[in-house]
């Protein structure tokens, strides 16, 4: 028995030296809100076994969601409001992504296995660290691999009752072949693949596409690799659009530019993006992710 205490000690202090996470600039906490509390918080969490390549320190994380929002943003003018709306990330107090850094205590292999499941198993991974804000909604990015997917998300409105719905997650460089970085992705000053599926997941865990829009699309087949079992748009074209997963953000080029679906819509009861509480400017009655979807 003492050999085997010996063991897991040294084990432990071996582990703590490889894996020096400490790093000038790094926040291991959700640094004090300067807003609401209600945003989208960003983290760069890695499995127990992974290597840390820095990406909240070198502004490769911070540049994608500039990507990503700027995309949103020139989407949205012109239309509830004239210079558009931007999507509500926790940010510092000099503006800055409020980026978490997080090493779980899982291996890649546990949670890659997962494929496009493998967002179920990183939710409650990182709810056990404290990361389970009930005003937030969670966007990260797994610094692992991934079986099958560059990206997925849970999605609000299927989940069951007292299952927590809210992350979304984008595997870096995630599956083998036609990962996020192949095929014009990976982390660049553009709106590239990479980004389109971090903002097609993202706007999953924000509610869409909602089951009440007039042109949501459910799957038909089973056991195929997409989003599985809704929240998606029959339009192609559309940032929502998906036949399957590793087809999804080809030609994405739209957001609901009928304004019918899923953003700046008339279906009063039916959940709509540009009212949700995780973009900016808010609405004075915000809604949440799991608004009236049905
Ligand atoms: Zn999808």
């Amino acid at each position: 028995m003492r050999i085997f205490i010996s063991y897991t000690i040294i084990s432990f202090f071996l582990a703590s030296a490889v894996f020096s996470d400490e790093k000038p600039g790094r926040n291991f906490a959700d640094l004090p809100d300067v807003d609401d509390g209600y945003n989208i918080h960003v983290m760069y969490v890695l499995p127990k076994d992974g290597v840390d390549k820095g990406y909240d320190l070198d502004s490769k994380i911070s540049m994608l969601m500039y990507q990503i929002d700027k995309w949103f943003n020139s989407k949205t003018k012109d239309r509830l409001f004239t210079d558009g709306q931007n999507l509500k990330f926790d940010r510092k107090d000099d503006n800055k992504i409020d980026i978490t850094f997080l090493r779980l205590d899982i291996n890649d292999d546990e949670i890659s296995k997962h494929g496009i499941q493998a967002v179920n198993v990183l939710q409650p991974a990182i709810s056990r660290f404290g990361f389970n804000d009930p005003k937030k909604v969670y966007f990260i990015i797994y610094g692992g691999s991934n079986r099958d997917v560059c990206a997925s998300s849970q999605l609000p409105s299927y989940a069951t009752e007292g299952v927590t719905a809210n992350t979304a997650a984008l595997y870096y460089p995630g599956k083998r072949s036609g990962s996020c970085i192949e095929n014009n992705g990976g982390f660049k000053p553009e709106f590239n693949e990479t980004a389109k599926a971090a903002l097609h997941e993202i706007l999953h865990v924000l509610g869409a596409v909602p089951q009440c829009a007039e042109d949501h699309l459910v799957f038909k087949d089973e056991g195929t690799i997409n989003d599985g079992i809704g929240g998606h748009l029959s339009i192609p074209g559309d940032i929502m659009y998906s036949v399957q997963s590793n087809k999804t953000y080809d030609k994405a080029k739209h957001l609901d530019f009928k304004s019918s679906n899923y953003y700046n819509h008339n279906n009063e009861n039916c959940l709509d993006i540009a009212k949700s509480r995780y973009v900016l400017p808010t609405v004075s009655n915000p809604q949440l992710p799991t608004f009236s979807s049905k």
